[in-house]
């Protein structure tokens, strides 16, 4: 097949599937809308605020959109975390406290999120990680491919504090959750004791589907501003909605004891949060499509992809199993040719902290590390798979996977 015939028959295969995210991508839309508008945001709540930031109104206007968006008593969106893996650790840090509640959590989904196996301490000994501090940590492994309910009625016990549900699938091919998958488990757990906390980690699944995670029965969620909901335009930044008392303890865990949220400065300025919220339901719409073209072309190609074309979409993730590490190299030199930032570099695998096998990446992004944006990583060992997420606008990701389609054929012959 060539290049010409793999772009024209990849969109015939794809755009059913677009027709099917453009009326959640106007939901969304007009939800983001209603918040802004009920909220009143002005031009002034964009100003920074230097120093101890006390009555910094753009901080607190930009907690209360979120919270209105997302559906939680209360939020704390702060450029203050550092990253998604920070604004995690800190909610999960501060909703276990000192151990008095139950000293106990579960990781409901299989295995956590590769950075937060080191915040846990699940797969080797970290200075400082949970697991250190005595905390006790259960993982609920997968059966087919996704979650098993009665293993996790199991691990609920009194003593369990917090039950992390991840809803994307992160580094593995299993399926994401849908939020009536958050919300089955949810109520399994509630009934098991009430007392519990659901905790979404919500990477990837923001603005995917008409509903999110507290809608789902969920008591808190956090994540990243250079994912989904920063809308590719949020300089860094994590954040955490929920339940007031919740949100409360994780602010006075981010900040200080007395402290909570009622300080923290942001010299620069709140305009780019405030827009990329505006932006982000049809940011997400453009990475969907992205998403669902590369596994058009994947598929077109003859590989395995996860998920298929026609499948529902609940996170940004498209996997895709090449057939060996060569053409892990030529799918990320390919796609890294069309990035807007270094398009002149080649991607070759490197050594990452805390992996096993080398990783190789494309991603020129103009915010760095960026996955809201283009970009495509993997652990460099079979099955050889490459996941690819973000894309701010459907014609770049259509330019970028067919740059890596185009080196693999070549690469063929
Ligand atoms: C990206 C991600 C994280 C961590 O976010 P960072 O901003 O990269 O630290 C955690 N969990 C999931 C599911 C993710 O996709």
């Amino acid at each position: 097949m060539t290049l010409e015939e793999i772009r024209e028959q990849a969109l015939a295969l794809a755009e059913p599937q677009f027709k099917k995210f453009e009326p959640i991508a106007l939901a969304n839309t007009k939800k983001v809308l209603q918040a802004f508008k009920a909220c009143q945001v002005s031009d002034y709540h964009f100003n920074g605020s230097s120093g101890y930031g006390y009555n910094d109104s753009g901080r607190e206007k930009l907690d209360e959109v979120f919270a209105h968006v997302f559906k939680g008593e209360k939020a704390l969106i702060r450029a203050h975390f550092v990253s998604g893996t920070h604004a995690l650790a800190t909610t999960l840090m501060a909703l276990l406290g000192n151990g008095k509640d139950g000293n106990e959590f579960v990781y409901a989904v299989g295995a956590p999120y590769d950075t937060m196996q080191s915040v846990i301490g699940s797969t080797r000994e970290v200075r400082g990680s949970l697991i250190e501090k005595g905390f006790i940590y259960h993982e609920v492994p997968l059966v087919d491919s996704t979650y098993d309910l009665e293993g996790i009625v199991d691990a609920v016990n009194e003593n369990t504090r917090v039950v992390v549900i991840q809803r994307s699938r992160g580094y593995s091919t299993r399926e994401p959750l849908s939020i009536a998958d958050i919300r089955t488990i949810c109520d399994v757990v509630k009934a098991k004791n009430p007392n519990t906390i659901c905790f979404v980690d919500n990477c990837y699944g923001e603005f995917t589907e008409l509903e999110e995670p507290l809608e789902g029965g969920a008591d808190i969620m956090a994540g990243s501003l250079i994912k989904n909901a920063g809308g590719g335009i949020a300089p860094t930044g994590g954040y955490v909605v929920g339940r007031e008392d919740l949100v409360e303890d994780v602010a006075y865990q981010l900040t200080a004891p007395g402290l909570g949220n009622h300080m923290g400065s942001y010299a620069p300025g709140y305009r780019l949060f405030f827009q990329g919220l505006f932006l982000a339901p049809h940011v997400v719409l453009q990475a969907l499509k992205g998403a669902v073209y590369t596994a058009a072309v994947g598929q077109l190609l003859g590989y395995e992809v996860f998920p298929n074309v026609d499948a529902e979409r609940f996170d940004l993730i498209q996997a895709i199993n090449l057939h060996n590490a060569d053409e892990m190299e030529q799918f990320c030199r390919g796609m890294q040719a069309y990035s807007p930032v270094d398009a002149h570099v080649r991607p070759v695998p490197g050594d990452m902290p805390g992996y096993e096998d080398q990783i190789i990446m494309a991603g020129g992004t103009f915010v760095q590390g960026s996955s809201i944006e283009l970009s495509a990583d993997g652990p460099v060992r079979p099955p050889y798979t490459i996941f690819m997420q973000g894309g701010l606008v459907f014609e770049h990701s259509m330019l970028g996977i067919l740059g890596a389609a185009e080196e693999i054929l070549a690469n063929r012959k």
